[in-house]
């Protein structure tokens, strides 16, 4: 999976990076994506960061 980010429409919340510490990482108006490629054992983190955005910025990109 590959996750991707609409940087127009993130605004920092950082609940992604809450969840998902290891991938996302909050600054004060964008986030910055650690690992856009994380490892399966990662996807219900991943998930859990994509589902609670607020923003509705990032998405999971499957099998390219
Ligand atoms: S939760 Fe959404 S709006 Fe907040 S930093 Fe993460 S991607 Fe951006």
């Amino acid at each position: 999976m590959r996750i991707e980010v609409d940087l127009d429409i993130c605004q920092g919340h950082g609940m992604c990076e809450m969840e998902a510490p290891d991938v996302f990482e909050a600054h004060s108006d964008h986030v910055e994506i650690l690992n856009d490629h994380p490892d399966e054992s990662q996807r219900e983190e991943v998930e859990a960061g994509v589902h609670y955005c607020p923003t509705q910025a990032l998405r999971i990109i499957e099998n390219e």
